[in-house]
C-alpha cells in the first residue's frame, strides 16, 4: 500500500516523501527507522545545564527572538532565541529556517527542545535544536522514549514535522503490522534468541521501554546483517560445490628447489597462509583468496611460492601489478628467488619492444614461458596462455572490474585459473568480509624479523627549519627522502599550487649540483612519471616530492625519511601506506608528519596514534571507526556492495560476525537454501537490496 492513502498525505506530500527520503509504500515506513531516540521521562532545568552534556531536553519558554549578521563583514544571518525556564535563561541559535522559527517560537510561547548545549561567547546555548510541542498537563515525567526521524529542509519546509511522521508510522503500524509476515524462519529466531519481526518493528518505532528497544535493534541488525552475509555466502557455496577448479595436488619440485634455497625462514604467517593456499588449490574449486599483509610482510615472497606450485604441476602462473615501475621491482626479486629453480620468467609491460613481445606470446602459447610478470599488458587480447593454473593480483584496489574480468578468461576451454589477490591495505576483518563478498581472506600478520621500528614524529611549521636540516643530515650520510603533498581531489587547483610551491621551496633550500630533487604527480604523462621515478629508485635523486602516486608498493631500501605535509588531511590507512615507504632498508627510518596551521583536537589524537602505532589494523580500525568504512583507502573505488539501513559495518562488528558465522552454519545444513524452512530466506535474498555483484566473476 501506498504512502498517499495515510492520513494527510496527499499526492503532493508523497511525491515529497519519495524523492526526499525514499518512502513510498507503508513498508518503506515501517523500514524507516529513527536515528535516535529522546528519553520523554527527563526533563531537564535550564539550571543544571553544562556545556559538553549530552543530548538534553528542556521545557521553556520563549522570552525574545533576535536576527544577527547578514551585514558585510558579519557572517551569515543567525536567529536567536531566548528561552528560560523557572532555573535560568539560554540561547538556542538557528542559521537555518530563520522565517518560519521565528514565526512559531513567538514570546510566551512554551515548547520542548532538544538538543546538545554549549558554551558561545560565554553563554550556554543549543544550536539547532528539535522542538516539540509540551506535553498535555499531567502527563510531563512520563517515562516514554521517543524515535526522531531524520529528516530534510523541504520535507520541514512542507510542514511535516518529527511529529507527522510518527503519526504516519503509528497509522501504518496499524494497518500493515499485524499482515506482516516474518522474515527469518521460526529456527533462526529460536537459536539465536531474538524478537519476532512483529514486536521488533513496533518497539522500533514506539519503544515501550529500553530494554525493548535495545532488543528491537538487535533483532533489525542481526537481520540485516545475516540477510546480507547469507547472499555473500551462498554464491561461495554454489562454487565451491561447483567442482571447477584446477587441482594441484602436488607442491612440485620447483617449489622446494626455491624453498631449499630461501636465504631466510619463512615467517609463521607466511606458512599458515601458504597451507591456505595450497588447500584451495587441492580441493576441486576454485581459489578466490585474499592476501591482505602490511606493506614489507613479505607478500611477495608467498606469491612466489604460490606460482611455483601452478608451475610444479603443470602449469602457467601470471603476476599483474598496477604500476610499470612495480612491475618491474616484481620481476627483479621474482628472477632472484627462481634462480635455484631453472623456471623461466619474463616481464611485459607497455614499454616492452617488439621483439622481446613477440618472444614472450611464443613462450606463453606453446608453454615453454611459465611465469609472466607485468602491468594490465598483460591481459591484453593478443597476450594468450597454453594453461594458465594461477592469476596473481597485486594490489587489488587499483584495478577496475573490466580488467580482473579479463584475467579471469585467459584460460580458454579449461576451468578458470585460480585467483589471489594481495593487498597491503589493512582492511578492518569486517569490513573485508562484506566489501569482498565471497573471497576467502587469508592475512599475514606478522612481519619478518630484526625489522627496526619506523620513529614518527609530528611536527608544525615552526620546525621547518629543523626538518630541512635533518634532511641535509640524512642525504648526506647516503639516504634519500620522500616529500609527500596531499592530493585528495585530483581536479583541485589548490592541491596542485601548494605541491608546485612545496617543490620550489625545497628546490630553492636543497640546490643543484649538490642536491637533486625529483617530483612526481598525477599531471605528469606515464613516460614523465616512470622516469622521474625510476631516477629516485636507481638513487640518481636524493629527494622524490610527489603527491600520493608513489604510496602503491615503490621499493627504495635507501630511502629513510618519509616526510608527509598537511597529514591531518590523510587518513590514518593512507599515512600509515606511505609511511610503510620507508624502513625497508637496514637503517633507521624516520617518519615526520607536518602539521597545518589549524588543526582540531579530534586530528591532532589520529596524528598522535599514528606516532604511537605501527600496527596497520589498528589504524583501520580506527580509522573506519571514525571515518566510517565508505572513506577508507580502497573501498571508495569498489564501494559497499549494500546500503545498511541499521547495522554499521563500523560499529556492529561483533553482531556481524556472528551473523556471518550463522550463516555459514545455515549454508552447511541447506546449500542451496531448498528447506522449506528456508522459504522466508530465499524470498528475502530476492529484494533489490541483497542483489549482490558476483565478485568471484570479477577477481
Ligand atoms: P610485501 O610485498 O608484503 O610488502 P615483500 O614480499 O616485498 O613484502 O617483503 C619485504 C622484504 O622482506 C623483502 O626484502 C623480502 O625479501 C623480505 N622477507 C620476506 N619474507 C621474509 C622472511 N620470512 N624473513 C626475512 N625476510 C623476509
Ligand atoms: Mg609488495
Amino acid at each position: 500500500m501506498e504512502i498517499q492513502f495515510l492520513h494527510g498525505v496527499g499526492p503532493k506530500r508523497a511525491a515529497l516523501l519519495k524523492a526526499e527520503l525514499g518512502l513510498e509504500t507503508v513498508g518503506d515506513l515501517l523500514r524507516f527507522y529513527p536515528f535516535r531516540y529522546i528519553d520523554r521521562g527527563v526533563i531537564h532545568k535550564i539550571g543544571s545545564l553544562e556545556p559538553g552534556m549530552a543530548d538534553v531536553q528542556i521545557l521553556a519558554t520563549v522570552i525574545k527572538t533576535e536576527v544577527q549578521g547578514g551585514g558585510a563583514g558579519k557572517g551569515g544571518k543567525r536567529l536567536y532565541v531566548r528561552v528560560a525556564d523557572n532555573t535560568g535563561e539560554l540561547d538556542l541559535v538557528f542559521f537555518k529556517g530563520l522565517g518560519w522559527m521565528a514565526e512559531k517560537l513567538t514570546p510566551g510561547s512554551t515548547f520542548l527542545f532538544f538538543g546538545k548545549p554549549s558554551v558561545f561567547n560565554g553563554r550556554l546555548n543549543i544550536v539547532h535544536p528539535e522542538i516539540d510541542s509540551p506535553p498535555p498537563p499531567g502527563e510531563a515525567g512520563n517515562a516514554s522514549i521517543s524515535g526522531v526521524y531524520s529528516s530534510t529542509e523541504k520535507i520541514k519546509n512542507a510542514g511535516i514535522t518529527g511529529r507527522t511522521i510518527q503519526k504516519l508510522v503509528a497509522e501504518a503500524l496499524s494497518l500493515a503490522l499485524p499482515t506482516m509476515e516474518e522474515t527469518l524462519p521460526d529456527y533462526v529466531i529460536r537459536e539465536k534468541g531474538l524478537v519476532p519481526l512483529q514486536y521488533a518493528l513496533r518497539n522500533i518505532h514506539f519503544p515501550t521501554d529500553n530494554s525493548a528497544l535495545s532488543k528491537a535493534v538487535y533483532r533489525l541488525k542481526f537481520e540485516e546483517l545475516f540477510l546480507l552475509q547469507l547472499s555473500l555466502l551462498k554464491q561461495k557455496f554454489v562454487r565451491s560445490r561447483a567442482a571447477n577448479g584446477i587441482v594441484m595436488p602436488k607442491v612440485g619440485e620447483p617449489f622446494n628447489r626455491c624453498y631449499d634455497f630461501l636465504p631466510f625462514t619463512l615467517t609463521k604467517a607466511q606458512k599458515r597462509v601458504i597451507r591456505e593456499i595450497r588447500e584451495d588449490l587441492m580441493s576441486g574449486s576454485q581459489m578466490n583468496r585474499l592476501l591482505q599483509g602490511d606493506v614489507g610482510s613479505g607478500k611477495t615472497m608467498v606469491a612466489v611460492l604460490t606460482m611455483l606450485i601452478a608451475v610444479g604441476n603443470g602449469y602457467q602462473a601470471c603476476l599483474m601489478a598496477p604500476t610499470e615501475v612495480l612491475a618491474q621491482q616484481h620481476f627483479a626479486n621474482i628472477s632472484k628467488y627462481l634462480e635455484p629453480t631453472g623456471v623461466r620468467v619474463e616481464l611485459l609491460t607497455g614499454s616492452t619492444g617488439t621483439a622481446a613481445r613477440r618472444a614472450i606470446h611464443a613462450g606463453l602459447e606453446d608453454g615453454s614461458l611459465s611465469i609472466l610478470v607485468g602491468t594490465h599488458a598483460l591481459i591484453e587480447d593478443t597476450v594468450s596462455f597454453k594453461a594458465l593454473g594461477l592469476a596473481i593480483i597485486d594490489e587489488q584496489h587499483r584495478f577496475g572490474v573490466d580488467q580482473r574480468a579479463r584475467l579471469w578468461a585467459k584460460n580458454p576451454g579449461g576451468p578458470p585459473p585460480h585467483v589471489l589477490v594481495m593487498t597491503a591495505t589493512p582492511i578492518p576483518r569486517t569490513l573485508a568480509m562484506t566489501l569482498y563478498g565471497d573471497l576467502d581472506v587469508s592475512v599475514i600478520d606478522e612481519m619478518p624479523p630484526g625489522r627496526k621500528p619506523i620513529k614518527t614524529i609530528l611536527a608544525g611549521e615552526n620546525k621547518r627549519m629543523a626538518l630541512y636540516n635533518f634532511m641535509k643530515k640524512q642525504i648526506a650520510a647516503g639516504r634519500q627522502v620522500f616529500v609527500v603533498y596531499p592530493l585528495i581531489f585530483e581536479s583541485e587547483k589548490m592541491d596542485y599550487q601548494n605541491l608546485e610551491r612545496g617543490y620550489e621551496e625545497i628546490v630553492s633550500y636543497f640546490p643543484l649540483p649538490q642536491y637533486k630533487v625529483a617530483i612526481v604527480h598525477g599531471k605528469q604523462t606515464n613516460e614523465e612519471k616512470n622516469f622521474n621515478m625510476a631516477a629516485f629508485v636507481a638513487g640518481r635523486a636524493n629527494i622524490l616530492v610527489s603527491t600520493t602516486v608513489i604510496e602503491v608498493g615503490v621499493d627504495v631500501p635507501n630511502a629513510s625519511v618519509m616526510v608527509i605535509e598537511s597529514a591531518e588531511r590523510f587518513g590514518l590507512s593512507q599515512l600509515h601506506q606511505l609511511r610503510g615507504r620507508v624502513g625497508r632498508g637496514s637503517d633507521e627510518s624516520f617518519c615526520i608528519l607536518m602539521k597545518g596551521q589549524k588543526v582540531s583536537n579530534e586530528s591532532k589524537k589520529r596524528l598522535e596514534l599514528m606516532c604511537s602505532t605501527e600496527d596497520g589494523f589498528v589504524l583501520a580500525e580506527e580509522d573506519m571507526k571514525m571515518r566510517g568504512p565508505g572513506d577508507l583507502e580502497g573501498t571508495a573505488q569498489s564501494g559497499l556492495p549494500v546500503t545498511l539501513n541499521i547495522a554499521s559495518i563500523a560499529k556492529d562488528s561483533l553482531i556481524l560476525s556472528d551473523a556471518r558465522a550463522y550463516a555459514s552454519s545455515v549454508l552447511e545444513r541447506d546449500p542451496a537454501l531448498e528447506s522449506p524452512l528456508n522459504a522466508p530466506l530465499v524470498a528475502e535474498l530476492r529484494r533489490e537490496k541483497y542483489s549482490i555483484r558476483d565478485y568471484s566473476k570479477i577477481s
